[in-house]
């Protein structure tokens, strides 16, 4: 039976560090480190997602600056906005949260973002370090798929990895982390042939497909790890991973949970990502 990789413990554990360096940070250089979040519109989820990222901040010590749009804000007055944030030295990271409503182009404002500010690390030059192995702002959730296997002891160096997902925001940064820290790492996708077959080589598993219990636990290698990043709704108002849990644990040696796997840890990296900006200013 797999170990369970606790996400919401790890995600404590990041921001009790956080507070400690927040203090400190304060004591020696009287900087306290600023994260503006910048929401257009009143999509519900985005509304929780936002106050928990408040909330999340106020418990550390950064100090959050909110800013709230109409939902027909332009794209030159978003625009203006993030060029006062940019120049604003109490803010030091940026935060838009996504999805954007559909007058406002969603790469022309996660560019306008300081790349120095780029609290999510979706900026094309913090996306081009990554890839050529001197990451400076990391995307939050795959380097919390990274600090989670940190944290449980596992080294992907010399590991067969697999991912399954592609996606900008997820599948390909994670596959570079891991490609970074040494795995042999292949990318699964929707045109993968035999997807179970692939998986079945993976000694590390990360699933960010978007699609409810499509990894069955009989795919799996025996002993492996497995990180579900997937978040999905069931028919009867669950969430559940990528990967169907109840058989997966029955041959992982260690599995993350939905929910409190890699959620939890999203949040904890865009604080770490703040206080990270704020150190080196
Ligand atoms: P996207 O929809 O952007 O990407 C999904 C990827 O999965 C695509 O590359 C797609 O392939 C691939 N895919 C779709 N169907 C299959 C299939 N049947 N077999 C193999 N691959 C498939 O999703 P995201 O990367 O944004 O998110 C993935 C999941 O992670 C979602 O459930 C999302 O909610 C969750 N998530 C969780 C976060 C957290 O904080 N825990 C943060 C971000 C996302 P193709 O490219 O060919 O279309």
């Amino acid at each position: 039976m797999a170990m369970i990789i606790d996400g919401k413990a790890v995600a404590q554990q990041i921001r009790d560090e956080l507070r400690l360096e927040v203090e400190l940070l304060q004591r020696t250089h009287g900087v306290r480190p600023g994260l503006a979040v910048v929401l257009v519109g009143d999509d519900p989820a985005s509304q929780v997602y936002v106050r928990n990222k408040k909330r999340a901040c106020a418990e550390v010590g950064i100090v959050s600056f909110s800013h709230e749009l109409a939902a027909d804000t332009s794209e030159t007055a978003l625009l203006a906005l993030i060029d006062r944030l940019n120049a604003d030295p109490a803010v030091h990271g940026i935060l838009v949260q996504l999805p954007l409503p559909r007058q406002v182009r969603g790469s022309v404002v996660l560019e306008r973002i300081s790349p120095a500010k780029d609290a999510d690390g979706f900026h094309p030059c913090n996306v081009g370090l990554l890839a050529t192995g001197t990451p400076s702002f990391r995307p939050c959730t795959p380097w919390g798929v990274m600090e989670l296997l940190r944290r449980s002891g596992v080294d992907p160096a010399g590991k067969r990895a697999v991912v399954v997902g592609r996606s900008n925001i997820v599948g390909k940064p994670v596959a570079m982390m891991l490609l970074a820290a040494h795995a042999t790492v292949t990318v699964a996708h929707s045109r993968t042939p035999d997807l179970a077959a692939v998986v079945g080589v993976a000694d590390i598993l990360v699933a960010a497909v978007g699609q409810a219990r499509l990894i069955h636990g009989s795919w799996l290698k025996e002993g492996a790890v497995v990180i579900d990043v997937g978040m999905n709704r069931t028919l009867d108002g669950q969430l559940c991973g990528d990967v169907d849990f109840d058989s997966a644990r029955e041959r992982a040696a260690a599995i993350t949970p939905v929910p409190g796997g890699v959620g939890p840890m999203t949040i904890a990296m865009l604080l770490k990502n703040t206080v990270e900006a704020a150190k080196s200013r």
